[in-house]
């Protein structure tokens, strides 16, 4: 936490505000939507997952639908499209940024036109806080009216050729997960440049309650709205997102520099015009026993790293599903790991977790 965290937290308590809606959820929508920029509206849910099930709920995705989803990236991604009784199709990677490959996603798009029907959504991940290519993206969407949903759970502090993460797109989503680069313990939000859009997402959020004296409903609703507690977290976590993107891309900067000698090692680097926040720093490896042996090594003097994500293609609840592959994200997910990337390292740890790389590599 940073420090202002349990001042925010004691005001919803003095005021009495204990509740999906008060003053924090009005004040940490308005900090985020100064902080990202751009004339967006922000929904303040009760978790990025929530916040993806509703952008999909506002796309109209139902069943008989289905929604591009990029495959190397949390089942989060992937899990309110089955939600919501539609049916994903998943998009492996290109090499650059580790996102979704526009050539896959086209070919994707022809295919199930050709033989289905048009698909209501794509999904689009900016994984480990590295921006996807969203000029092609956004040009696919465009060519195949296809709405996207900005994945940017992982990426807030990130930016792409000056624009924020979360705000490339028609719907963008963050979370504030307890894992995640700022935390109110569980939370999420909607962003949208549409007023309407945000509005239906509150009132969708808040059990779908239409204008009457007594609670009457003509849509289905959903509890998914913020407590003002936690957005009192949240207040607090804004005023330090700034310093915890530069401790993360500190951590990042160290292990590049000690690590740039070892042909074997390749980092996941920025594309022009591209800031990344560096939630995680990752390593790729030429092999799965490389990987292996760097994550036992550092194992031995318990230091936890993990391999990253597992694709969706390749989960087993997802099996059944049509995907559109090259190799990509496969390959990254039995070669590359997750080093430990917490804002809290101290030099002391970064050492220490040097001298176990370092002894795994030579
Ligand atoms: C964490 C995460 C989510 C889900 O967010 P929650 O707030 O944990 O529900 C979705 N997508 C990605 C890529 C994530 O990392």
């Amino acid at each position: 936490m940073g420090g202002l965290e349990q001042h925010y937290v004691n005001e919803a308590f003095k005021t009495n505000w204990i509740a999906p809606l008060g003053p924090n959820v009005n004040g940490f929508e308005s900090d985020i939507q100064e902080f990202i920029g751009g004339d967006k509206h922000v929904a303040a849910l009760s978790s990025g997952t929530a916040s993806i099930h509703l952008a999909l709920e506002l796309l109209g995705v139902s069943k008989d639908d289905e929604v591009l989803c990029q495959s190397f990236t949390f089942s989060a991604s992937a899990n309110p499209i089955i939600y919501l009784g539609a049916t994903p199709v998943f998009i492996d990677s290109e090499p650059d940024t580790w996102n979704m490959s526009p050539e896959l996603l086209e070919i994707a798009i022809q295919d199930r036109i050709e033989k289905y029907k048009k698909p209501k959504a794509i999904i689009a991940v900016h994984l480990y806080g590295m921006p996807y290519k969203a000029n092609e993206i956004n040009a696919i969407s465009k060519k195949y009216d296809i709405p996207v949903i900005e994945d940017s759970a992982e990426a807030l502090g990130s930016t792409y050729f000056g624009q924020a993460c979360s705000t490339l797109s028609d719907l963008g989503i963050l979370s504030f997960n307890g894992n995640k680069i700022i935390t109110t313990s569980g939370g999420g939000a909607l962003i949208t440049g549409s007023k309407k859009l945000k509005d239906r997402a509150v009132f969708l959020s808040t059990q779908a309650r239409d204008d009457a004296p007594h609670y009457e409903h003509s849509s289905i609703g959903y509890n998914y709205r913020l407590s003002n507690v936690l957005a009192g977290i949240g207040r607090g976590q804004m005023r330090v997102l700034d310093d915890r993107v530069a401790a993360r891309r500190r951590n990042y900067e160290f292990y590049k520099s000690h690590l740039d000698d070892f042909d074997t090692i390749s980092f996941l680097e920025e594309p022009q015009g591209v800031f990344c926040n560096r939630w995680i720093t990752c390593i790729n490896t030429p092999s799965f026993e490389m990987r292996e042996h760097i994550r036992l090594t550092l194992l031995e003097d318990d230091i936890e790293t993990r391999p990253l994500w597992k694709p969706m293609h390749l989960q087993p609840v997802f099996k059944d599903y049509l995907h559109f592959t090259n190799g990509v994200s496969e390959q990254l997910f039995y070669s590359g790991l997750c080093l430990p990337s917490g804002s809290n390292l101290t030099d002391s740890d970064l050492d220490r977790i040097l001298k176990k790389l370092l002894k795994s590599l030579t």
